[in-house]
């Protein structure tokens, strides 16, 4: 039980992290988050039709299931929350004009219990255009299940919504988008036809198994608990082995040459700690602000002991081009191609024409990168794997928002990112999932419960794109070593609810 120690000490922690937050969420949400009477809306308002397009959540609490139903409306104040429970408060404002589109969804958990509440514990943004497939599927096909989390065990909420009634008119299945256009908000089509079950060489419905994970640094504490014998995946392991394709973020340079560089932070792992990587992780990504901190020869000797153990790596290379090279996974016919990038500085990390390094994430090379992975190495899938965005922010920033659309518009499946130290929001857009942050997972020296809380991003994809995803929390010990939750996985999100197309 090792892992549960410090729980209690990181309640306060996670309450001061959360007034503080508090102050930042009532802003950003203005006029979204006014005190408003606790009850659920039961059925559509008055003058609506109930078949009119709305978004229908399904939402969990101790045994319960409280269906959450939301109408577009142009007046987002008026909107009442829903309290689930004694302990949390759940809000959906559509926005649009009654009885026409939607054209945006904000979802948002509060804590009613925390100290300093209403604390914000979570919020998803969606925003039109929506795929016509996600139109009447079971919940949880727009939002995929969200596991929320308050301070103390046991303490879970998990929703998961979809949308209801006719989409717009001018949303037609099977309508092609133009290549890498953003459309937004047009009557220009959303989802691309989908391809053949049966493309040559392929497997009818073969689907894939992902799971991804946050920073693992294998310095520090977890480098001396692999010193004594331990293994900081233990507790995960068998989770993760569930998955075809293990990948995380190895946030530190593995070597035994180098000098650490002049910056606040320098990891550096033993190459002993690499045999145990392999067995838990079936790729890592090296683009991130930690791969380069012994300089560019401890990271290409690096690259040289990941070939030489014959773990695969994304994000880093011999020179710019090897680094911009996307990774290729073929599963049951269905080829993904990984990308990675950095965009947390130090730049001089970055791989140049001559020199080892990692891929940056500028943006006209990025949907180059993207293109080139699907026409230039066939592959059917893009994910980039990101390691981007503000350090103990809860939200995504404007350049994430800003950098994943483009990605998304370029024909990304997914996008996944790293590096905040603390999990973020999560959005669909074009009916592909977008996970800014899975915070931290093998990692010590954090005290906040926040920083000690990490995900398990798990996706199914089919050569078509992403079926189903979820993600499962960790919590980290002072040795930095992930522990699962007691709470069992929703696993409602598998079998006949496509997420997307
Ligand atoms: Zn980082």
């Amino acid at each position: 039980m090792a892992g549960w120690h410090g729980m209690n000490e990181g309640v306060s922690e996670l309450s001061k992290v959360g007034r503080r937050r508090g102050l930042a969420w009532a802003m950003s949400l203005l006029p979204l988050c006014l005190p408003v009477a606790a009850r659920a809306a039961a059925g559509a308002p008055e003058g609506t039709d109930p078949r009119a397009p709305h978004v229908h959540c399904e939402v969990r609490y101790a045994s319960q299931t409280v269906p959450v139903d939301a109408w577009p409306t142009a007046r987002p104040e008026a909107v009442a929350a829903v309290d689930i429970g004694e302990r949390f408060r759940f809000k959906a404002v559509v926005r649009g004009q009654p009885g026409a589109g939607i054209q945006h969804i904000a979802l948002s958990v509060h804590d009613l219990v925390a100290e300093g509440a209403p604390v914000p514990l979570a919020q998803q943004r969606l925003a039109a255009p929506f795929a016509p497939t996600l139109w009447n599927a079971p919940p949880p096909a727009l939002t995929g299940w969200q596991h929320v989390y308050a301070s103390g065990l046991g303490r879970e909420l998990v929703y998961g919504c979809a949308l209801r009634g006719q989409p717009p008119q001018a949303v037609r299945e099977g309508a092609v988008p133009g290549d890498g256009a953003a459309q937004a908000g047009t009557a220009a089509a959303i989802a691309p036809a989908l391809p053949p079950v049966t493309a040559p060489g392929g497997v009818p419905d073969a689907e894939v198994r992902l799971a991804f994970v946050g920073d693992v640094m294998l310095a520090d504490g977890p480098g001396r608990l692999i010193a004594r014998g331990g293994d900081p995946f233990a507790q995960v392991a068998q989770r993760l082995a569930q998955a075809d394709v293990r990948i995380a973020n190895l946030e530190c340079v593995v070597a035994q040459g180098g000098k650490a560089l002049d910056k606040p932070w320098t990891f550096r792992a033993r190459p002993a700690v690499l045999s145990l990587l392999k067995r838990h992780v079936d790729v890592v990504s090296v683009a991130n602000n930690h791969s380069g901190d012994f300089g560019r020869e401890a990271f290409a000797e690096m690259l040289d002991r990941l070939a030489a153990i014959g773990l695969p790596q994304v994000g880093g290379g011999r020179n710019l081009a090897q680094a911009h090279r996307p990774l290729l996974i073929e599963r049951r016919g269905i080829k993904i191609a990984l990308l990675a990038y950095d965009e947390f500085f130090p730049r001089h990390f970055e791989a140049g024409h001559d020199h080892a390094g990692v891929a940056w994430s500028e943006d006209e090379q990025v949907v180059d990168d993207i293109r080139r992975a699907r026409r230039e190495f066939g592959a059917d899938l893009v994910i980039p794997f990101m390691h981007w965005g503000q350090e103990h922010e809860p939200l995504a920033n404007a350049r994430q928002r800003q950098l994943a659309r483009l990605m998304v518009d370029a024909g990304a499946d997914a996008v996944v990112g790293t590096h905040p130290h603390v999990v973020q929001d999560t959005e669909v857009y074009r009916g592909k999932p977008i996970v800014y942050s899975l915070g931290n997972f093998v990692f010590d020296g954090f005290s906040a419960l926040d920083n000690r809380t990490g995900w398990m991003l798990f996706m199914t994809l089919g050569r078509e794109g992403v079926r189903h995803w979820h993600t499962e929390v960790v919590r980290q010990d002072v040795d930095g070593t992930p522990w699962p939750l007691p709470s069992p996985p929703i696993r409602a999100g598998h079998g006949a609810s496509p997420l997307t197309k």
